[in-house]
């Protein structure tokens, strides 16, 4: 008999970044998010059936107003509870702000990893892939508060052919802010990524397992 080991929870598809990769279309008027009484049933079903790790994912899971009760959920059950943010939203004005040393020292009761995107070393280059610019600054200072709260981060780097020559300047951004994996992604077709025809995809599909940049 086989056991889910893991479950995934898209919780919304609301996220400040327009990625042109966006395999879930995120952005800022996909305001749909998930009831939490809805996805803590579904973490308790989980957890019953067996369950042992939770991916809470978007959009930007920061934008979902429940997010703690659902965290909290998670980590009442038990469950090794994984975060996938860029660490950033928006205020009142639309502006990107990232998420304050106040907010990561909360989030770190609740999250035993957090998994961001960082594109290049280049703020230009990784802002030409989020379309959304000052969001590379915006997630360094975001992970830069969430290492200060003990929060383990790793990060993921989307590998396309505008920014192959860019992964040891974003291996060594990493090291100098504390993340100790960095997981290759390529492209899926899905989503906005599914309009962009083959733009996206390179030489790296090669290497369609993650590979881990470890100090
Ligand atoms: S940050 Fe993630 S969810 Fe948001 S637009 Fe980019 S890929 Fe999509």
């Amino acid at each position: 008999m086989y056991t889910i080991d893991t479950l995934r929870l898209e919780i919304t598809q609301q996220c400040p970044l327009a990625c042109g990769h966006c395999s879930v279309s995120a952005g800022l008027r996909r305001t749909q998010k998930m009831d939490h009484t809805v996805a803590c049933k579904l973490i308790k079903e989980f957890k019953d059936q067996g369950g042992q790790s939770l991916i809470v994912t978007g959009g930007e899971p920061l934008l979902h107003e429940s997010l703690h009760s659902i965290l909290e959920c998670s980590k009442v059950c038990g469950l090794n509870t994984i975060l996938f943010s860029m660490g950033v939203l928006f205020d009142s004005s639309y502006r990107l702000v990232p998420i304050d040393s106040s907010r990561a020292l909360e989030m770190k009761n609740w999250v035993d990893l957090c998994r961001v995107s960082l594109h290049s070393g280049l703020a230009a280059r990784h802002d030409a892939l989020t379309r959304i610019q000052g969001s590379f600054e915006a997630t360094c200072l975001a992970v830069k508060n969430m290492v200060k709260a003990g929060i383990n981060v790793t990060c993921t780097f989307f590998a396309y052919p505008g920014n192959l020559t860019d992964l040891l300047q974003a291996a060594t951004l990493c090291d100098e802010l504390g993340i100790h994996e960095l997981r290759i992604l390529t492209s899926v077709p899905q989503g906005r990524a599914a309009t962009k025809g083959d733009s996206l995809f390179c030489a790296f599909r090669a290497t369609q397992r993650a590979y881990r940049y470890d100090r």
